[in-house]
């Protein structure tokens, strides 16, 4: 065996490239996977080593001497490593910035006091005992996890596991989770949110007697890199965790779950490395050659598409557990009757029966704050933010204005800043529906569920823990309501308003106004009671409305799915955006104008013209974008290969930052 001479490492910069270093005797054993100190400019700095070799491009005067290694034993496998790589080429982004969104900072960091001992020590496999009786499941259950019991066996396949809410889709991943344990395996449950979903963690934990390493955005950066160490150890064999967890390396991985996969909160939004975890989940098993699960009441449309291309093996959980009914939903028309402060006279009258029964009832609506507007009546003055195209949010208690983009904050005035006449809340978010429900329902107390309500770590399980209790009897509540918590005491939901993402631009509303609806329903009547859904609309005519309510949303997804092939839109064709924001909004325009003439796109990729964002002022920068479209993924990503060179290297001011985003979710 010939030794290493050279060494290629990613180093977290935004620079697109990797760096050689030369390595010293004393490093012969340095290997692929390690993390390794090296000198960077002038600062010290840790190296994760790509590739060990005997020779090197860089001219020797221009090497330097890498050293120490900071790990005994490589820390990231070759498919963890083959899977960075991957996650660089696909989303075009430097693979060094890629390399420090799997690593915990810590282990990143280079420290002063010499590192302790060898981050990794390799585990035996520890048996996982059952600390409960698997449950009882149903035959379409039961279905489900021969599936995927056949498919861990023969170490390929992916699924989709499509089940109705309350069908008992965590049953499954339990007992196939189990089945790969008992065989000495490892998995990776991938979720949008921990903290807002407690449940899935608890239920695993319920479950088996086994260390679990729970990676989440909660955690200090000590933690982190305690439980990803865990995990990298093989010292738990069960790990959950969220969007970026989907990098950790985990020996014996033998299968991945990913709850609630159209959760947007898997595509990383902002930043540079706009990755998706599922869609990186999924590589992943290709590349380990181990079956990925994705699950959903809600499938997203590119899960659907990959159903029906025959990428996805659909696995159907059709009925609630149990004799749980499916909720009976009903649209109530706002023209049609008498509206009090935003519930219509139908909708008051079905609270007040399922309250008088003893029953609770759930109020859904997706707008936090007070108000959304403050407007004066006198001169038509509205208060804006000033770094932002948005309207600043009322929040009354606080007595605040709070801008939701930027986070700009400022006192609540009282007069016209203009005119100097008195100022009004127009339009009610759920701090103000609480006031009313007070109001409405004095004997019956409200408990509100949003981020300015539940602010402190331990009092949205507290909140959860008054309404298992029954002390709470009106849930008033955005998104965070309809992430699968289970309250088995609420046979009504009422979705407050529909209206306000049946007009957007978006060609992705439609279908998250379904995933939102039919979720937030499905928290009505889990156990014996039937439950009931109302939504208020003022345009019950609304097909999409309409198709959702009578086909449910398999119906609805079908119809939406044929619009979009129609269209052009994905799933049925490749899209990237170039986003730019600079200090002028003309800074910003130029850039991708620039960008636009770098190279004539070839045949079947449309760059199209740049824009200015939807909001194009965002805390004082002013935001462009620019699509680049194709119906062939290996086409657009053929133009990317080529052009994203070119835009790294574009001469641009300092105040210009720009991002691609391929396979972004929001567009306009
Ligand atoms: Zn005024
Ligand atoms: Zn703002």
């Amino acid at each position: 065996l010939t030794e290493a001479l050279y060494c290629q490492v990613a180093i977290d910069t935004p620079l697109r490239r990797v760096f050689d270093y030369r390595l010293p005797e004393a490093l012969a054993t340095a290997q692929p996977g390690m993390r390794v100190q090296i000198p960077f400019g002038r600062r010290a700095a840790v190296g994760l080593i790509l590739r060990v070799s005997q020779s090197t491009e860089v001219p020797a005067e221009k090497l330097r001497d890498a050293g120490p290694l900071l790990d005994a034993t490589p820390l990231l496998g070759t498919s963890d490593l083959r899977l960075l790589e991957w996650a660089a080429g696909y989303y075009h982004h430097p693979v060094g910035e890629v390399m420090a969104t799997a690593l915990p900072k810590l282990l990143r960091t280079v420290r002063k006091r010499k590192a302790r001992a060898a981050a990794v020590m390799p585990h035996d496999a520890t048996p996982v005992t059952l600390r409960e009786t698997p449950h009882a499941l149903s035959a379409a259950q039961s279905a489900a996890v021969h599936a995927l019991r056949a498919a861990t066996s023969a170490a390929a396949g992916n699924f989709l596991l499509e089940g109705v809410t309350g069908s008992g889709k965590t049953e499954v991943y339990l007992q196939a989770c189990a089945d790969t344990l008992a065989q000495g395996g490892a998995v990776l449950v991938l979720c949008p949110e921990i903290g807002l979903t407690p449940q899935l963690l608890a239920r695993f934990e319920q479950r088996f007697a086994a260390p679990i390493a729970a990676l989440h955005s909660g955690l200090t950066d000590g933690a982190r890199a305690r439980v990803w160490q865990q995990a990298a150890s093989g010292a738990a064999r069960i790990v959950i965790g969220t969007r970026s967890a989907v990098f950790t390396p985990i020996p014996g991985l033998s299968l991945i779950i990913v709850d609630e996969e159209h959760d947007a909160s898997y595509k990383q939004q902002d930043g540079g490395f706009r990755y998706s975890a599922r869609d990186v989940a999924l590589m992943r098993g290709r590349l380990q050659q181990i079956p990925v699960v994705l699950g959903s009441a809600t499938p997203s449309f590119e899960s659907l598409r990959n159903v029906q291309l025959g990428r996805l093996t659909p696995l159907r959980l059709p009925e609630r557990a149990g004799s749980a009914l499916p909720p009976k939903l009903a649209l109530i028309d706002l023209r049609a009757q008498a509206v009090h402060k935003g519930f219509a006279a139908q909708t008051l009258a079905a609270m007040r029966a399922h309250l008088e029964r003893g029953s609770q009832v759930l109020v859904f609506l997706n707008r936090r704050g007070y108000a959304p507007t403050l407007l004066c009546h006198a001169c038509g003055w509205i208060a804006p933010c000033a770094s932002c195209d948005a309207r600043m949010t009322v929040h009354l208690r606080r007595g605040r204005l709070n801008c939701h983009h930027c986070g700009a904050d400022s006192a609540l005035p009282e007069r016209c800043p203009r005119c100097g006449h008195e100022v009004h809340p127009l339009g009610a978010g759920t701090e103000r529906v609480e006031e009313t429900l007070a109001e409405l329902f004095p004997d019956h107390p409200v408990e509100r569920f949003d981020r300015d309500a539940l602010r402190a770590p331990g009092e949205l399980h507290a909140a959860i823990g008054r309404v298992h209790a029954g002390t709470a009897r009106i849930l008033i509540g955005t998104q965070m309501l309809a992430k699968g918590h289970h309250f088995p005491d609420v046979t009504l939901v009422v979705v407050l308003n529909a209206d306000q993402s049946l007009f957007a631009t978006d060609f992705r509303a439609a279908e998250r106004l379904a995933q939102t609806i039919v979720q937030v329903a499905g928290r009505a009547g889990r156990a014996d009671r039937q439950g009931e859904v109302l939504i208020q609309s003022q345009f019950p005519e609304n097909p999409l409305l309409r198709t959702l309510l009578d086909e449910g949303y398999a119906g609805f997804a079908a119809g939406a799915l044929q619009e979009r092939a129609a269209a052009h839109w994905p799933p049925f064709a490749r899209m990237a955006l170039l986003r730019a924001s600079d200090t002028t909004a003309a800074g910003a325009m130029r850039f991708l104008e620039t960008a636009r003439t770098l190279r004539a796109p070839p045949a079947g990729v449309v760059l199209q013209p740049p824009v200015p964002a939807t909001m194009a002022r965002r805390a004082g920068r002013h935001h462009a974008q620019m699509l680049v479209e194709s119906p062939q993924r290996a086409a657009l990503q053929g133009f990317l290969d080529d052009w994203t060179p070119r835009l790294a290297e574009l001469p641009a001011p300092r105040s210009l930052r720009w991002a691609l985003d391929v396979d972004p979710l929001d567009v306009f």
